[in-house]
C-alpha cells in the first residue's frame, strides 16, 4: 500500500469517529470559532509529533507551529517572510493563549547541523538564529565529545528561543501582566522523559 493511501484511510477513519457519529466536537469548534489554551512550538521531526507524544490532546486544543529545530526568531520587522512569528503574533494577540510551550528534543537533525556547520540553502541561516547558544556550548563543553556537546546545544537552543519571544512585544507585555507563561520542554527521545527549563536554576528538570 502507498503511504499516501494509509493516510487516506485514516482521514476516513476520523470522518467516520467525528462526522458521522454523534460527536459534536467538531461542529461547536466550528460554530464557536477556536479557543486553544496552549501555542505550541515543536520540531518538524517525524518522530516527536507532539499529537503522539501528547496522548489524549483533543482537536482545539493546541494551535501548532512546527519548525526546523523549533526555534523562535527574534521579532524582526523587515520585508522578509516570518512565518514562525506570523503564528506566534496570531496565537498571542487574537486567540490569547495562555501558555507558549517550546518543545524541543534529542537528536535532532538541525542542531546537529548547527554544531557541524552543515545545513543547505535555508537550514544554515534558519539554524544560526541559536549561533549564540552554539558559541556558550564550545565554551562550556569544550573537549567534549560531539554527541554530548549537541545534546547540550539541543537545550542552549531553547533558551535562546525563549529570550527571542520575549522580543515580540505583545508576549512581554502579557508576560509581564501574568497572562502568559512560557515554558521550554525537552523530550528525551533514548529515556523517553520529558524535562522542563527552570529560570531560576538555568537548567532543566524532570517533568515526566
Ligand atoms: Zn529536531
Amino acid at each position: 500500500m502507498r503511504h499516501t493511501d494509509k493516510l487516506i484511510q485514516g482521514f476516513s477513519r476520523f470522518r467516520r469517529q467525528y462526522y458521522e457519529s454523534d460527536s459534536h466536537v467538531i461542529q461547536d469548534l466550528v460554530r464557536k470559532g477556536q479557543a486553544p489554551q496552549t501555542l505550541m512550538i515543536a520540531c518538524s521531526d517525524s518522530r516527536v509529533t507532539p499529537s503522539a507524544t501528547f496522548d489524549d490532546l483533543s482537536l482545539g486544543e493546541i494551535f501548532m507551529v512546527r519548525n526546523v529545530a523549533n526555534l523562535v526568531p527574534p521579532s524582526e520587522t523587515d520585508h522578509h517572510l516570518h512565518g514562525t512569528s506570523a503564528a506566534i503574533e496570531f496565537a498571542v494577540d487574537i486567540l490569547e493563549v495562555e501558555n507558549i510551550v517550546i518543545k524541543g528534543h534529542s537528536h535532532c537533525g538541525g542542531i546537529r547541523a548547527l554544531m557541524t556547520g552543515e545545513g543547505g540553502t535555508f537550514i544554515g541561516p534558519w539554524m544560526n538564529i541559536a549561533a549564540q547558544a552554539r558559541e556558550k556550548v564550545l565554551r562550556e563543553y569544550a573537549g567534549a565529545d560531539l554527541v554530548t556537546q549537541i545534546r547540550a546545544l539541543e537545550r542552549a537552543a531553547m533558551t535562546v528561543s525563549l529570550k527571542n519571544l520575549l522580543t515580540f512585544t505583545r508576549v512581554r507585555e502579557r508576560v509581564e501582566q501574568g497572562t502568559l507563561r512560557l515554558h521550554a520542554w525537552y523530550f528525551d527521545l533514548d529515556e523517553g522523559h520529558l524535562y522542563g527549563y527552570e529560570e531560576e536554576r538555568d537548567d532543566f528538570r524532570l517533568l515526566a
